[in-house]
């Protein structure tokens, strides 16, 4: 484990260490650090290495949560993020607060006074098994034992065959509710905002809630040249409609940051000379007010009633509405938005207030401990991509605010 880190222990720069994170799972531009393969532990085996190096209890749990902990404080602030990726992702989602989270670690923990910094970088945060198994396992939050042991599993084949012999600690660490303050996450902002907007840090105030339904149309399949219009029972075109209708219903009751999508559409059997039997569409609408969510939700269904009452020509089909997905929003805490924006003022850096539209382990870590966010902009918007990139003063901007306010955070009692 120690080979990794002889030759690159002195320099614990931002950039450098990116960079040297990045050649784990390296793909031209991108990179695929997928939770629980071979590069993924490979790169938390490296992040381990750095953290003994710097004097720090280095330890990686059950499902590969690694975590650095200060040696000399009874209490922490707890930073970082995760280092997996999407199948051929970018090299900053995760790896970004990750390396925010270690170097700000190595560089200040033994500084100071009463509080610690422990560095973490959660399991599975991208769902490549088991969406935020890391976080939720690491907080105490609900998980199945399916995602448990299919995690674990992976971790294990992939560690036995680097020949790493590291026990795994059970838990880490057992008494978290005691021991952290609060919870700080940096990330790139994955979106296209702070970049057309000019400005290098975004201060997020909360993530949204998400809610997805699959609806599908029953009608019949015929022929589709023989059968004439009027005598259908088009399952297709009467998805396509009420898709549209629902389109312009959203519309008129949106939120000024509200998003949704249509992001499957399929028809069956799908031939372009048959009439389509079965069309369904899955429909995510995303926003931090669960009255906004609840608003949506309701005008969904009215349409949705509404066409299947209305519509004579269409009155043979039959459709349903299921709720496949419900993530409620979360609030970023109001002490550490207030340290942001100060340190944001102390570094002399602009920053703006925003929404997370992506989820983030902050979600769960804000169920358990006061938790912020910062994000810094990325190239063009881009992200899960191997073309996601952030402009390297962008990165440097980034890392001072976050380490300003880390070190602010740790001065900071709040029972
Ligand atoms: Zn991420």
């Amino acid at each position: 484990m120690t080979t990794f880190a002889a030759k690159e222990a002195s320099n614990p720069s931002v950039i450098n260490t990116l960079n040297r994170l990045r050649e784990f799972g390296q793909s031209g531009q991108g990179v695929n650090r997928v939770a629980g393969s071979i590069a993924d532990v490979e790169a938390r085996l490296w992040i381990l290495a750095q953290l003994e190096q710097g004097g720090m209890i280095a330890e990686i749990d059950e499902v590969g949560n690694t975590l650095g902990r200060s040696a000399h404080h009874e209490r922490a602030v707890l930073v970082g993020s995760h280092t997996d990726t999407v199948p051929t992702g970018g090299w900053l989602d995760g790896a970004l607060g990750a390396v925010y989270g270690l170097c700000t670690a190595l560089e200040l923990s033994q500084s100071t006074e009463h509080t610690g910094i422990d560095a973490v970088s959660f399991a599975d945060e991208e769902g490549s098994y088991a969406p935020c198994i890391g976080s939720r396992y690491f907080f105490g939050d609900e998980y199945s034992e399916q995602e448990f042991i299919g995690t674990a599993s992976r971790l294990q084949l992939s560690l036995a065959s680097l020949g790493a012999s590291r026990p795994l600690t059970k838990r880490l660490p057992r008494d978290w509710s005691k021991r952290y303050k609060f919870f700080l996450e940096a990330h790139i902002e994955q979106g296209p905002v702070l970049e057309a907007e000019d400005i290098p840090i975004g201060i997020v105030t909360g993530i949204v809630g998400i809610r997805r339904f699959e609806l599908t149309v029953l009608g019949r399949a015929d022929h589709a040249g023989t059968t004439p219009m009027t005598m259908r029972s088009d399952a297709g075109r009467a998805l396509i409609e009420l898709l549209n209708r629902i389109d312009i219903g959203f519309e008129q009751i949106k939120a000024s940051d509200t998003v949704w999508n249509f992001g499957v559409v399929a028809f069956s059997p799908g031939a372009p000379n048959v009439v389509p039997e079965r069309a369904t569409a899955v429909i995510e609408f995303r926003d931090r007010s669960l009255d906004v969510l609840a608003k949506f939700e309701a005008t969904m269904r009215d349409m949705v009633r509404a066409q299947a009452d209305q519509v004579p020509h269409l009155a043979s089909l039959r459709y349903s509405l299921q709720c496949t997905a419900q993530l409620e929003p979360i609030d970023m805490d109001v002490r550490v938005i207030e340290v942001l924006s100060r340190s944001c003022d102390a570094t002399g850096v602009a920053y703006r207030m925003m929404q997370s539209g992506a989820g983030h382990d902050a979600m769960i870590a804000a169920r358990h401990l006061p938790a912020g966010m910062l994000f810094i902009p990325s190239i063009g918007g881009r992200s899960h991509h191997p073309a996601e990139d952030s402009r390297k003063d962008h990165i440097q901007i980034g890392y001072a605010v976050f380490r300003e306010a880390t070190k602010y955070l740790c001065t900071l009692d709040y029972d």
